[in-house]
């Protein structure tokens, strides 16, 4: 679904954020990405949706090259939605005018209908009793799982997650990645970003590895938390 070819991303200022890096992600599978601050995680997964351009190399979406002047870039947006780390939630609309509003502004649809689908959304992410609530009286936790299911209001193909709990009180982290199970199991294709290792054992079919711009390795969970690769198990180490 998501070919990535020899990226390179070179920053303004001469950052050498991404170097050759390869990466296939097939329909219906979660991929995990971890590594050191700085490693490159964040601008790969911009790069994956166009929020950032590449220096070199290429990207296809479902058989789409990116670069292609005629590719509709707010269109493959949207094909591919993004939870960041901080919720970015619009403070004066509720969960549910949240989960409303791209398929109503963005995609002009029909509102009875779009509101039965976000409706059975927050039901999907165990909130449809704080349908009506705003932000500021959801819970980190809560206001999360309503940025996801903003996402999927847009019906992506795929969707990109960065440290989707990393802003999180611990209490909170759980009920979060027990959306992002549920998610994988019905077959959604995923990148995410995290330092749960956990997560990574349990739902992943791959774990990358990040390091100083490059891609590592790249392994079955199983694999790659028996792996000794020295790199690697010098970040385990400060990690775990
Ligand atoms: P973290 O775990 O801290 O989120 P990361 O692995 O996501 O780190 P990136 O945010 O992708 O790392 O950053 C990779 C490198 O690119 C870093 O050296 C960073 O300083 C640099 N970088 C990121 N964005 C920009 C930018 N807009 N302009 C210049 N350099 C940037
Ligand atoms: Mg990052």
């Amino acid at each position: 679904l998501i070919q990535a070819r020899d990226v390179d991303k070179v920053f303004e200022n001469g950052c050498h954020a991404l170097k050759n890096v390869s990466l296939d992600i097939h329909r219906g599978e979660v991929v995990v990405i971890i590594g050191p601050s700085g490693s490159g995680k964040s601008t790969f997964l911009r790069t994956l949706n166009q929020l950032e351009t590449i220096s070199s190399g290429r990207i296809e979406i479902d058989g789409v090259h990116l670069a292609d002047k005629s590719t509709d870039i707010n269109k493959l947006r949207e094909e591919v939605g993004m939870v960041f780390q901080s919720f970015n939630l619009f403070p004066h609309k509720t969960a549910l005018g949240n989960v409303m509003l791209a398929p109503l502004k963005v995609l002009k649809r029909d509102k009875a209908e779009v509101e039965q689908e976000a409706k059975d959304l927050l039901y999907r992410v165990g909130l449809h009793e704080r349908m009506g609530h705003y932000p500021s009286r959801l819970s980190g936790g809560q206001q999360q799982r309503v940025a996801i299911a903003r996402s999927l209001a847009m019906k992506p193909k795929a969707l990109l997650f960065d440290e989707p709990t990393s802003a999180l009180d611990p209490e909170m982290v759980g009920e979060v990645l027990d959306v992002m199970k549920g998610l994988a199991k019905e077959g959604m294709t995923m990148v995410v970003v995290t330092h749960e290792m956990g997560f990574a054992r349990e739902v992943a079919d791959r774990v990358v590895f990040m390091e100083e711009g490059e891609l590592v390795l790249e392994e079955s969970p199983e694999r790659f938390f028996n792996s000794e690769h020295p790199r690697l198990q010098r970040f385990l180490g400060q990690v775990l």
